[in-house]
């Protein structure tokens, strides 16, 4: 990977110059995108993201006091904080929040940790929904663990990075984005059980890529709306518990129960009940085509996913089903689908790799001339999850 190379060689030097020597380790942790399972995981369901070949690095070395600077390449900013007082929140360097928040998760643990000089470059787009946040608390959070040597399992640092999220930078998210940014494995996706955490990787098809398109349209009305739908699931739950008494999540309705109950749901209750049941089983379903090498049924799912968050979710807008649309039109195509909450944010597709030089010039035209919009697109290949990278720090003549 001669990119990661070079960045590496720059993160070096840029630590180097604001430090004034060359960093202990580096650390990478990826973005990511869900391939299917839409707001399943609220429901206790079922989700696939992949890990993708874009990341967060962060080089660091231990120092002999308290105290964590940080620099971020994106921002151009420095930043610190004591870990021997209480750590707040920082309202103008807002972006040092992530590792502020994976500080204080780790010592709520009781990890002891030590200061440390940081430098973060991600090269994952921010606030595109493709999780850079996660991506940074992650490489954080690997970083505290080595240079302080405590032991952590992956499982418990993705946790202890999405309470750093929820609890400290006060954003509501699932342990999706954390979970596959750890584990996260290369030509694979994340088969992920949100309720127990079980997971395992599932081979992607070979041949193609993950196209990601972002409509940049700004995802408004996105908190509210998201807090309405999962009130609405808990509606359709404890309607449902008087005929199921055993479910405690939609994720414990199947197809067939849901076939001989929904009908007792009110009517927008019962179409958002019917997307998580439906899309859970299609899940189940993708895991089924992927081991068997079939991403044509892999992609009709996909497709069946989109039409089911467009009309019974009610959570796309004109601009992603624009964008679905293109991307349909494009022979080589699988399957195509908005990824995230919703109201805006990215399309992901399926692509034949000999097709993604029919999707990159093509899609964004269209998109562009429909919407008047510019689209932003990535083509994507899944990668693996966080690392130390091998990097031997110059020695000292
Ligand atoms: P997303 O996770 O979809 O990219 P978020 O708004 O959740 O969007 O997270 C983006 C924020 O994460 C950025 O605004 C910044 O505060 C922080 N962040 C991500 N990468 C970096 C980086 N390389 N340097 C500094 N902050 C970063
Ligand atoms: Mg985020």
């Amino acid at each position: 990977m001669p990119q990661l190379e070079s960045r590496i060689a720059e993160l070096v030097e840029k630590f180097t110059e604001v430090y004034g020597s060359s960093p202990e380790l580096i650390v990478r942790a990826p973005g990511r995108v869900n391939l299917i399972g839409e707001h399943t995981d609220y429901n206790d369901g079922y989700v696939l993201p992949v890990a993708i070949d874009r990341d967060v690095l962060v080089a660091a070395s231990r120092t002999s006091d308290m105290h964590v600077s940080l620099y971020s390449v994106n921002f151009d900013r420095v930043a610190g904080f004591d870990l021997d007082r209480p750590i707040r929140r920082d309202s103008v360097n807002k972006w040092s929040n992530y590792p502020r928040g994976v500080a204080v998760m780790l010592q709520k643990r009781r990890k002891r940790i030590l200061g440390v000089n940081m430098v973060v470059e991600g090269n994952v787009p921010l606030g595109s929904g493709l999780s850079s946040s996660a991506a940074f608390e992650v490489a954080s959070a690997l970083m505290f663990k080595a240079l302080n040597g405590f032991e952590m399992e992956d499982t418990e640092i993705a946790l202890l990075c999405q309470a750093a999220e929820n609890e400290f930078v006060g954003v509501n998210c699932g342990i999706m984005d954390q979970f596959v940014s750890c584990l996260g494995k290369k030509d694979h996706a994340l088969f992920v059980d949100c309720r127990t955490l079980d997971h395992e990787s599932v081979p992607m098809a070979s041949g193609v890529k993950v196209i990601v398109a972002d409509t940049m349209k700004k995802r408004g009305l996105v908190d509210s709306e998201y807090n309405l739908r999962r009130s609405q699931c808990e509606e359709a739950v404890s309607i449902l518990r008087t005929y199921l008494p055993n479910i405690k999540a939609l994720r414990d309705v199947t197809v067939s129960d849901f076939k001989s109950h929904g009908h007792r749901l009110p009517p927008t209750v019962r179409r958002r009940a019917e997307h998580v049941v439906r899309e859970n089983e299609r899940v189940l379903e993708s895991v089924e085509a992927l081991r068997a090498g079939s991403v044509v049924i892999f992609g009709r799912l996909m497709d069946q996913s989109h039409e089911s968050l467009r009309d019974s979710y009610e959570v796309s807008c004109r601009e992603l089903d624009v964008m679905v649309d293109a991307a349909r039109r494009v022979p080589g195509v699988f399957g195509s689908r908005m990824t995230g909450a919703g109201f805006g944010g990215c399309t992901v597709s399926i692509v034949a790799d000999d097709s993604v030089k029919d999707f990159l010039e093509p899609v964004p035209e269209e998109y562009k001339s429909r919407t008047g919009i510019e689209p932003a697109v990535y083509v994507c290949t899944p990668e693996n999850g966080a690392e130390i990278l091998p990097y031997t720090e110059p020695s000292v003549s």
